[in-house]
């Protein structure tokens, strides 16, 4: 069996990885491997995930806006269209059941390849979400008892703050390591790298002329460009800095949406939620963390893309011989390797739907 992805971010990666240890051949292509998804803040967080299409993820957007987290500059019409129209239901309870799945597969592949070799920085010891008002504080406590997710967690002191919530059981690692580590596996598996460009035809599963069993389209925010998807972008950015964190573990400022992650030889910090596709560097990320981290030099920084879905929820399916695997918005790291796995699964035919979490692709089937 042929398999061609197109998209080498994370979750084109993951899914090329377990397709190649079931002996399949895969070739992946991306110009730039990677390149989109390591600006990422590494946390494996799939506890706090989101929903999207609420009023108050609408108002704390609002709120992201006045404090110039976020700029709206384009959003995908359809992804508008799809968020107002599922605004405030509820998802069936198989989403809950295949997401809570999904983020113990991906939490126990990342302990597993740490376990065999440590090589991209990981580290099992949790996350704390900072507060600056008790109100919110309180809001958050309150969400989490409610969680589908029923995570263990802790309110805990933070000196300067109002407090914090601590997540035992979340993980984090070194993205760009990470990233390293997969595709040495990958070319030990003997997977096929093609620097460039795909350009599908998904009539005939041709990839720049070149003909595969299956097709998986793995790439991010592009994907719109090949199916009509509510996929929008939310960008981001990531500095590397040489410095020292007042905290050791993970954290998120949650005010701000600021996460940062003291690694081994860096630390890592992460920032900005607009609805933008453009390339611009449109941030001070570093700014609002001075009280807590001392940056004595900027590295390295990166930007990329949180290819969103109108509910926060990956959307994942298979549509004749082609696989569709994207949109788990800022989870999308915490997700990747359930979601490379279920793409696997789909394209072995294995299985042909993965429920509410195919909505979208089962949706074009039946426009066709
Ligand atoms: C600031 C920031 C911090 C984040 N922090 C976290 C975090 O801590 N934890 C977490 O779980 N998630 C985090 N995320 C989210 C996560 O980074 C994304 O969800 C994830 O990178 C998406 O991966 P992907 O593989 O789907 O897409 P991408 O990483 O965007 O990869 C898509 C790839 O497709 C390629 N491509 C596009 N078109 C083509 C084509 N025609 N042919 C070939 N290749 C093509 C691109 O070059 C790209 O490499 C963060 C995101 C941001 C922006």
């Amino acid at each position: 069996m042929k398999v061609g992805i197109v998209g080498g971010g994370i979750v084109g990666l993951m899914s090329a990885y377990f397709l190649a240890k079931e002996g399949v051949s895969v070739t992946v292509y991306d110009p730039a491997p990677g390149k989109y998804s390591i600006h990422a803040a590494g946390l494996i967080e799939p506890y706090r995930f989101d929903r999207i299409n609420t009023t108050s993820m609408i108002a704390k957007m609002l709120r992201f806006m006045r404090r110039g987290v976020t700029e709206v500059r384009q959003l995908n019409k359809m992804w508008v269209v799809e968020l107002l129209s599922s605004l405030n239901k509820s998802p069936p309870q198989e989403a809950w059941d295949l997401m809570r799945e999904m983020a113990r597969l991906s939490l126990d592949t990342y302990a597993q390849m740490a376990e065999e070799r440590n090589d991209f920085d990981y580290h099992n010891d949790g996350l704390l979400e900072v507060y600056t008002s008790e109100e919110e504080l309180e809001k958050g406590e309150k969400e989490e008892k409610q969680s589908p997710f029923s995570p263990k967690f802790e309110v805990t002191e933070v000196p300067g703050f109002a407090g914090g919530i601590f997540f035992p059981e979340l993980s984090r690692i070194a993205t760009e390591k990470f990233v390293k580590r997969i595709t040495r596996e990958l070319t030990q598996l003997k997977v096929n790298f093609q620097g460039m460009e795909a350009q599908p035809n998904l009539k005939d599963y041709t990839l720049n002329g070149e003909k595969f069993d299956v097709v998986i389209l793995a790439n991010g925010v592009w994907i719109t460009k090949s199916l009509k998807l509510p996929i929008t972008a939310f960008k981001g950015y990531g500095a590397w800095v040489k410095g020292s964190s007042k905290i050791k573990n993970a954290f998120v400022t949650v005010d701000e949406g600021v996460a940062v992650s003291p690694l081994s030889d860096h630390v890592k910090i992460t920032g900005g939620f607009s609805a933008d596709y453009g390339s611009e560097w449109r941030t001070d990320i570093l700014s609002k963390v001075t009280s807590l981290v001392k940056v004595e030099e900027v590295m390295e920084r990166n930007m990329g893309f949180r290819p969103c879905s109108p509910d926060g929820f990956p959307i994942m399916g298979r549509l004749d011989n082609v696989v569709v695997a994207t949109g788990a918005c800022r989870l999308g790291w915490s997700y990747a390797p359930a979601m490379g796995y279920y793409a696997s699964e789909l394209a072995l035919g294995k299985r042909s739907t993965l429920g509410y979490v195919s909505r979208y692709v089962d949706r074009l089937r039946s426009s066709e």
